[in-house]
């Protein structure tokens, strides 16, 4: 496995790959790595793609500083992971290398519109501005690839689509499934973070997405029920929606059909997501 840690090696790297016949995918990844991560190394290796993973934890998508300080890091399960899956390069750019003029904004900011201001957005101002901006650079520095995420961040997909679209970039978005823990836990590396008893409080998120998922409700009905399992998990709940999985637009309670859930919660100071599949059924009264 290459390690590399500036630009111009990186984009060398990239171009080098295409160069021989190679399709590069890319998996861009803050570290702490685990299976989710895992299961996207292997995702671009099934597709025979040359695996090019980067570890960058991008401060300008951490709208509070202590939530960036407080962030987990694992080099050495990290370097393992990525050499057990088979990642051919792993690129660790400095801070100073991706963003020279931090902690000054630079002048540029890729900004989405629409999607990234409802959800994660709304709670957390600027933040896909920042994912937006970081991965505008990724998809920049590393050429023409397909790009891995995580449907663990459905609505970080669904910006990044929009922007690829937006921008014509030649960048094919692959989606991944969510790795869960044996107990339906979304796999996130802030769990590392979580004591015993947040953790268990932690699962009422995957539980109140697998209640709603099983059932056939009204959207509000839904909303109504997600908060309550979280709520008498004793989680402080961000938000427990119910949208399109492309526009994000919130589900009225006349609409059915196939949408997603989404909620967010904080459980022991640690901030976490989760999300799933339901159908709506309009209401009838
Ligand atoms: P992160 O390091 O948290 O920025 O995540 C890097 C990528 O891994 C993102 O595309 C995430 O959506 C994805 N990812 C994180 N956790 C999981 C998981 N449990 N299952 C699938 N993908 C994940």
């Amino acid at each position: 496995m290459q390690r590399l840690h500036t630009i111009a090696a990186w984009r060398d790297y990239a171009q080098r790959q295409r160069d021989a016949g190679h399709s590069v995918g890319l998996v861009p990844t803050m570290g702490a790595l685990h299976a989710g991560h895992a299961s996207l190394f292997d995702e671009a290796k099934a597709r025979g793609d040359v695996v090019l993973a980067t570890i960058f934890v991008n401060p300008r998508q951490f709208g509070d500083i202590a939530d960036l300080r407080a962030y987990p890091h694992t080099p050495e399960v990290d370097l393992r992971l990525a050499q057990e899956h088979g990642v051919d390069c792993l690129v660790e750019p400095a801070l100073e290398e991706m963003w020279p003029e931090y902690p000054r904004p630079t002048a540029t900011t890729v900004s989405v519109r629409g999607i990234s201001e409802v959800l994660e957005g709304a709670g957390r101002p600027g933040h896909f501005d920042g994912v937006a901006s970081v991965v505008a650079k990724l998809f920049a520095v590393t050429g023409p690839c397909r790009a891995y995420f995580g449907d663990k961040d459905f609505q970080q997909i669904a910006v990044v689509r929009q922007m690829v679209a937006d921008l014509a970039l030649p960048v094919e978005v692959v989606g991944c499934p969510i790795v869960r823990d044996y107990d339906g836990l979304a796999l996130s590396s802030r769990n590392l973070l979580l004591t015993e008893t947040a953790r268990h409080q932690a699962l009422s998120l995957s539980r109140a997405l697998h209640q709603v998922g099983e059932t056939r409700r009204y959207a509000s009905a839904m909303r109504r029920a997600m908060r309550a399992v979280m709520e008498d998990a004793g989680v402080r709940v961000a938000y427990a929606d119910v949208v399109d999985p492309v526009t994000f637009m919130p589900t009225r309670d006349d609409e059915g059909g196939a949408r997603r859930a989404l909620v967010a919660g904080v459980v022991g100071g640690v901030r976490l997501i989760d999300n799933g599949p339901v159908v709506v059924e309009p209401r009838r009264d």
